[in-house]
């Protein structure tokens, strides 16, 4: 057999990363990204334990990361200050593997294009649908079209084939919610900490990039479209009064940025219910084509890596492409609608707004040990990749770890 032709649909966090993991199990592959340039929209990302072994398993291991820069402890304050919970870096690092680390998108992007044989991203290139063509695909796009043997949707949460495959699905609503996000150069928390500070519908969370700066991320509970006039001091008017740094960081933004520029804000947005399944004849759908989740277990990416890996691995060697992508709804679709359904709870707890209700919460997050605090996180970190060089058995649902 010839070498097969894989066409990825976006060139973001998930299609990279499918790319990468085709391309090392014999794939010819073509990313289509519709953007003139693969410059990151974005500022910090998370990368939890689950993604960092994903992503070694495709041969971008932790000098390509962190080096000796990974996230120290993690915590949850209330805006005076208070600590909520706390959770130690070496607790969690015996019980997950490493500790997440924090990159700037663009970062993540570089090192996943950098991982690519040359020519493979077409760039300023739009999928706009894909037809059937028995033993393959025709990928229609803005510059023509492609034949491939499998197509890899990730088109992002808007996506264009998830509308063409899946015409009845609901598609998006909105999570209740939405958030700032920049990057500040400088130095960041003492011991590499992260936090976030749960206020009444509100948050503000810091966290330490690996490069030195530091992600600043807020969130206010508020419709779709409400958006403020000047965002710096909309921050400004809700958390300058909370506790330290959070009023020092929030000066900084606004002098570093006096109109505002570098603050990015965005409703958040979900899918309003879980895709039948993630794949339909020779297209797989991955990463928020699949299954948009709102940021509050910073996820979704991880989520991504994680889809790309399994289903290169599932489409190894000569695997007959459906069946392989039947595979793949069964290895993922379980284990993300949880992901997405927990970070969605997660999100209604940390925007409560009552005060009877915010009290109660605080406590029984008080009342919480760490180490059940990141034993809760067992099925979501611990989760393993399916072995690397390729073997001929597939992987199953069981590379969840089950609770
Ligand atoms: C505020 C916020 C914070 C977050 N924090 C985290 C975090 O800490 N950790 C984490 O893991 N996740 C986090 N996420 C989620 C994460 O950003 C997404 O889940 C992730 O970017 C999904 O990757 P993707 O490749 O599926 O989609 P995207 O990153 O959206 O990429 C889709 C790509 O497809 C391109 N495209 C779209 N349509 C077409 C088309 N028709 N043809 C060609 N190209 C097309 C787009 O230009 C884009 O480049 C956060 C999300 C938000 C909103």
């Amino acid at each position: 057999m010839g070498v097969r032709h894989a066409v990825v649909a976006g060139g973001g966090i998930g299609g990279l990363a499918a790319a990468v993991a085709l391309s090392r199990r014999g794939w010819r592959v073509t990313v289509c990204e519709r953007a003139p340039s693969l410059t990151a929209v974005g500022a910090g990302i998370v990368l939890a334990p689950n993604a960092l072994r994903a992503l070694e398993s495709i041969g971008l291991g932790p000098d390509v990361w962190a080096g000796d820069a990974l996230l120290g402890p993690v915590g949850l304050r209330t805006p005076d200050g208070t600590w909520l919970s706390r959770t130690g870096t070496s607790a969690m690092s015996s019980r997950h593997g490493p500790p997440a680390c924090a990159v700037h998108r663009g970062f993540l992007i570089d090192a996943l294009a950098a991982a690519l044989p040359p020519g493979v991203v077409r760039l300023g290139v739009s999928v706009t649908g894909v037809d059937d063509a028995g033993g393959a695909v025709v990928v229609r796009t803005s510059g023509g079209d492609l034949r491939a043997e499998v197509v890899v949707a990730a088109d992002g949460m808007r996506s264009v084939l998830r509308g063409q495959l899946f015409p009845r699905h609901p598609g998006l609503r909105h999570a209740g919610e939405a958030g700032w996000r920049a990057v500040l150069p400088g130095v960041g928390p003492p011991g590499r900490s992260a936090a976030e500070t749960w206020g009444r519908g509100e948050r503000f969370g810091i966290v330490p990039l690996v490069d030195g700066r530091i992600y600043v991320y807020a969130t206010a509970a508020v419709g779709p479209g409400t958006k403020p006039a000047d965002h710096h001091a909309e921050l400004t008017r809700r958390f300058g009064a909370w506790h330290d740094p959070i009023p020092a960081l929030l000066d900084r933004l606004g002098r570093r940025n006096p109109d505002a520029v570098g603050i990015l804000h965005h409703d958040f947005y979900e899918l309003a219910s879980p895709l039948p399944r993630f794949h339909s004849g020779r297209v797989a759908l991955l990463g928020d084509a699949a299954h948009a989740m709102t940021p509050n277990m910073g996820q979704g990416g991880c989520q991504a890596i994680e889809d790309a890996v399994v289903v290169a691995h599932l489409l190894a060697d000569d695997a007959d492409v459906p069946a392989a992508l039947a595979a793949y709804t069964t290895a993922r679709h379980r284990r993300t609608t949880r992901v997405s359904r927990r970070s969605r709870r997660i999100g209604e707890l940390a925007r409560l707004s009552r005060p009877l209700a915010v009290s109660a919460r605080n406590l029984a997050v008080r009342a919480t040990p760490p180490a059940v605090t990141a034993r809760a996180l067992d099925t979501v970190l611990g989760w393993q990749p399916p072995s690397c060089p390729a073997s001929p058995t597939r992987p199953s649902a069981t590379t969840e770890a089950q609770p």
